[in-house]
């Protein structure tokens, strides 16, 4: 128990020093303005008792008639004017700083740190809620202004000892119990802002899955697909009313909260007038003792209520800042994460050869492998179909292959390099990848297809293979292919499900890469022109090396190898020739397909 807190205590620290490094390192003058200002700013409040005392006491002696010259009032009054004054234009200085530079731009910094973090993150890390969460809980102390409130806290704190210790003994000098009073009248807040904020934060960090939802379910209603989807099949009303559900249980778990924050508040404030009213009844007391004089006792109530004012406003911080150190910290440990672990080694000119060793695969939060014990080899211009039933991890071993997901155990190589210590960028030059979850731009045909500045003399090759896909009616019926524009909210044509996927296997047939994966190339296409495109998918990758996911058994007659795969383990690899003598999974995977065409 001890050790754990001593550990709380040591990482609070720890976070801090970040806080502060992060200022030092990105605003680093407006950190120095702001406790410059308030050093200053925190002798106001005893300046002004002082000048005030002052004047008070000159103006009783004019009234009393024991001073005939008003010289020292206007001195007095003359000194309140300057002081002022200075405070306005010291204040002014010091707003534009703290509002600008310590909140808004500091908050642009953290958030562009936050998106550099998420799209540096290794690919898997979006399988993992765990991350996920992290992200959200970033986001979250970003949005709530934690970390530049934790650095105006702790300058507004540090700063003010002196300050706040010259206005105490001001007041103590009257009186000890004066000072006493006043600081024990306000030490409730301290609990009060600790377990209002302690709440706060355990309350958001329970709903984190549930905010991420409630996020979801409100994407679906801006997103074009789900939109038409929901209209179509009806289900609108019932994802609205899901939504507000989500949100009204959200809202009511924080509104209770805040109803329990506000009456705390309201009877620490009761305390604190109590308070007050006995500070008011012992100034009397010494005023009628003779204790003090009757000019001084506005001055004592003022800085009574100086001294209240100034410890609730730095008992409430220390009470606050623990708590926004925890948010503070989700914030580090998502950026700390460890980025995408990059290789630098260069494959050379061309793969050659591809190959797993005892490969094992778990998804995070999965219960078991999706890939079991792999084993298999894929050399330079073999053409490769992976079949297999939904959900035997196929898709996932291509995920494995390009590097997307790491291995969990054993070895993929390239060239006999470990994909792991391979430079991605180079690599990826090499590899034309179609994967299930294609898009189409709203941009050009010709963009859709290149993805990157026009070759010169790219325009025939992109027109040659757009038309060997059979999208040649839209180039044809536009005419220039630069001129063919995609998304309607431009003013460009819609394509249909096949059409879209033709485009996207144009893509990778143009990219020119020693390698072609294509991740069920043919799904969206109907079965009359899927035989056909399937035919002129086989006859552009000739002489390439390519990887060809797909659920239509007949390919396999056509390529050099199969992979069969069963329940994340390779189960066959072979010729159709081969696997169909051995009567197993693959000759029965065939059979159920084939009789669909046999009369
Ligand atoms: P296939 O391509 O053969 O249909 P997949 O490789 O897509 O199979 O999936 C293999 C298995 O891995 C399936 O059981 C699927 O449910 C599981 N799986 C796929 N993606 C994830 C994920 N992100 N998290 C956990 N399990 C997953």
């Amino acid at each position: 128990m001890e050790d754990n807190r001593k550990q709380e205590k040591k990482i609070k620290v720890r976070t801090l020093m970040k806080v502060y490094h992060f200022f030092w390192k990105y605003r680093r003058i407006d950190s120095i303005i702001a406790p410059f200002y308030y050093i200053l700013e925190n002798f106001s409040p005893a300046v002004s008792t002082l000048i005030l005392a002052g004047f008070y006491q000159e103006v009783y002696r004019v009234l009393s008639g024991e001073m005939r010259s008003g010289y020292g009032l206007i001195t007095y009054g003359a000194a309140f004017i300057v002081y002022l004054i200075v405070k306005q234009i010291l204040q002014l200085i010091a707003s534009i700083s703290t509002n600008a530079g310590i909140y808004e731009k500091t908050l642009y910094i953290l958030n562009e740190r936050l998106s550099e973090k998420a799209s540096e993150l290794p690919l898997i890390a979006y399988e993992n809620a765990e991350i996920m969460n992290k992200k959200e809980k970033a986001q979250e102390c970003v949005h709530n202004d934690r970390i530049p409130s934790i650095f105006m806290l702790s300058v507004v704190l540090s700063t003010s000892v002196l300050g706040t210790g010259a206005l105490i003994i001001t007041l103590g000098s009257w009186h000890g119990f004066l000072a006493v009073i006043a600081i024990v009248s306000v030490a409730q807040f301290y609990a009060a802002a600790y377990f209002q904020e302690k709440k706060k934060y355990q309350l958001s960090q329970e709903l984190t899955t549930e905010k991420r939802q409630q996020d979801y379910l409100w994407s679906l209603f801006t997103d074009e697909k789900s939109i038409k989807e929901m209209r179509v099949m009806g289900f609108a009303d019932y994802l609205a009313d899901q939504w507000k559900k989500s949100r009204d249980k959200i809202n009511r778990k924080f509104w209770r909260e805040e109803l329990s924050a506000h009456r705390n508040t309201m009877y620490c404030e009761f305390i604190r007038i109590a308070g007050y009213i006995l500070g008011i009844a012992f100034s009397f007391l010494l005023l009628t003792a003779g204790r003090i004089e009757a000019g001084v006792f506005g001055a004592v109530l003022t800085a009574f209520v100086n001294v209240q004012a100034v410890i609730k406003n730095h008992i409430t911080s220390i009470g606050r800042i623990p708590v926004f150190l925890e948010y503070a910290k989700d914030y580090f440990d998502f950026i700390e994460l460890p980025g995408e672990q990059e290789g630098a080694v260069n494959i050379g000119e061309k793969i050659q050869k591809i190959s797993f060793r005892k490969v094992f695969f778990r998804y995070p939060n999965a219960d078991g492998f999706t890939l079991n014990n792999i084993d298999l080899e894929i050399h330079e211009g073999e053409t490769v179909a992976v079949v297999g039933e939904n959900g035997s991890g196929k898709t996932t071993l291509t995920k494995v292959l390009l590097g997307i997901y790491a291995a969990t155990g054993g070895s993929v190589a390239i060239n006999d390099i470990p994909i792991n210590s391979i430079d991605q960028k180079d690599l990826y030059k090499k590899i034309a990848y179609l994967s299930q979850d294609y898009m189409v731009y709203k941009m050009s045909l010709q963009e859709n297809v290149v993805l990157a500045d026009m070759p010169e003399n790219a325009a025939e090759d992109i027109k040659r293979i757009v038309s060997e896909i059979g999208l040649d009616d839209i180039a044809a019926a536009c005419g220039d292919i630069s001129q063919v524009y995609f998304g309607k909210e431009f003013g460009g044509i819609e394509l249909s499900g096949g059409q879209a996927q033709r485009l996207a296997i144009a893509r990778a047939i143009y990219k020119a890469g020693s390698l072609v994966i294509l991740d069920e190339p043919t799904s969206a296409i109907d079965p009359v022109q899927e035989a056909e495109i399937l035919s002129q998918i086989m006859n552009m990758v000739k002489g390439r090396t390519a990887i060809i996911i797909s659920h239509r058994m007949s390919i396999c007659t056509r390529v050099d190898k199969i992979i069969v795969m069963k329940e994340g383990t390779v189960t066959e690899t072979g010729t159709h020739e081969e696997l169909f003598c051995r009567n197993g999974e693959y000759t029965r995977l065939f059979k159920a397909q084939s009789c669909w065409y046999e009369a």
